[in-house]
Parts: C-alpha cells; structure tokens; sequence
C-alpha cells in the first residue's frame, strides 16, 4: 500500500457506521484476543499492513517504510484540519505544548513494576518453560492456562505503567470535561489490566510455589498500584468504554 491509499482507506473509514468511534483509546491494545477487532477503525487500518508482515521482524525495512508512509499520510490529514481550524502547525509555541503530570509517584511505582516484571520472565524464563513442559505432561487445560497466565503478565507489564501515565497527564489547556473523560478512560483500563494480571499472577503462584516472594511482592505493587490510581479517580471503574462497555 502506497501513501495515497493509504490516505484513501484513512478517508473511507471516516464514513463507516459500522466502526465504534473511539474504542481504541480505552483498550487493551491486546487485538489477538480482542472480540471488536471488525467494528475497530484502528484495527481495520492496520490489518492490512500486519498480514503482511507476518514472516518479517520489526528491523525489516518495510516495516519502517510503511511505519513512515503512515506517518505521513497521517500528518497530511492532521495539517490539513489544522488548516481549518486555522492552526499553523509549523509556528507552535512549544511552552504550549508542555504537559504537567498529576502524580508522579504513583506513575514510578507503575513503571518500576513493569520493568521489574519484564527482568523478571526474562530472568526466570527457563523456570518458567520448565514449569510449563511439566504442566502439560500432567493436563493439557491446566499448561495452557499457565502460558495464558505468562501471557496476561506480559501483556500488562509495561501496558499499566504508558495507560498510569495517561491517566496522570494534566492536559494544560484542554476542556476540563474531555481530560476528566481521558483520564478515567485511562485509569480504568489500567485497573482492569492490574486486575487481569493480579489473576494471572495468582495462577503463577498457584504452579510455582517456590516463588512466592517474588510473586507476592509483584502482587503487592499491583494492589498498591490500583489503591492508589482510585484514589484519584474514585469513580474510574464507572466510565464506560465505546464498545466493550455497551454490551
Ligand atoms: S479495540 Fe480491539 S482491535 Fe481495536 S486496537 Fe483495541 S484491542 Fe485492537
């Protein structure tokens, strides 16, 4: 796919009434496992380009390629309704563009737990295979909910800490209604990756008891973690998110 076509598909899904305005903001971002992936605008913009990259890895130069035409064609647009709104991208005043972050502490403790969740399947992964090999020799059911369960805790590592950032970020002169909006967007779906891996963690624990402190150290951080983002948005869990919260 070349730019134009690409600026053409942008164009076209513009006008599509089956897609669900919005729901890519306040998911997981997990689309393997996504149940909206055909009513996802972002999702249908990038199929394309993914299957076929399918047998290639990210140093592959037309992953860059196209990550650039993206790019571009996407700035294109964006210049263009600037235009309209009678912005001129090229003359911003950068102190304008500053964003002030609401709680830094608890974005620290979600990006310490993220690295230290990724050191630590990396650190550990032979146990963890090993874990698994011996898992599926017993039940079949019970491996394959141990590597969901590795799955889940990967996912999420460093997930958490980017949607904690977000939801942290004071937008400076943007709507109050529309940060508000953002921000318990951003806090909920953070919390229902904490929960999510909270579960995983617990069926880790469950199959290898020998690293309950470890474990329960990262189980910790997460509820620290959750306390925490609630208690700047105690409502969070009540925002409803386009798509997965309408059924
Ligand atoms: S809504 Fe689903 S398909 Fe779309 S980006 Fe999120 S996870 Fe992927």
């Amino acid at each position: 796919m070349d730019k134009q076509e690409y600026r053409k598909k942008l164009d076209e899904l513009g006008s599509r009434k089956d897609l669900i305005p919005g729901i890519h903001n306040y998911c997981d971002r997990w689309c393997e496992r996504c149940p909206f992936t055909s009513k996802c605008g972002n999702y249908v913009l990038t199929e394309g380009l993914e299957s076929n990259q399918e047998d290639v890895d990210l140093n592959n130069e037309k992953f860059w390629k196209d990550l650039s035409m993206i790019f571009e064609a996407t700035f294109d647009m964006i210049r263009e309704h600037a235009e309209e709104l009678g912005i001129d991208l090229d003359n911003i005043d950068e102190e304008d563009c500053k964003l002030e972050v609401k709680n830094v502490e608890i974005e620290e403790h979600a990006r310490e737990y993220g690295l230290n969740m990724i050191n630590w399947l990396k650190g550990n992964s032979e146990k963890l295979n090993e874990t698994a090999q011996k898992l599926l020799l017993v039940d079949e059911n019970i491996a394959l909910k141990f590597k969901n369960a590795l799955e889940v805790v990967q996912w999420y590592s460093l997930f958490i800490s980017a949607k904690v950032h977000r939801s942290m970020l004071d937008f400076g002169d943007v709507p109050d209604e529309y940060e508000d909006y953002d921000q318990k967007g951003s806090a909920k779906i953070a919390i229902i990756a904490i929960d999510r891996s909270i579960a995983a963690l617990g069926l880790i624990l469950e199959k290898m008891p020998d690293f309950e402190d470890d474990l329960l150290r990262f189980l910790a951080q997460l509820a620290k973690i959750k306390r925490d983002i609630l208690k700047v948005y105690p409502t969070a869990m009540e925002f409803r998110r386009p798509g997965f919260d309408d059924c």
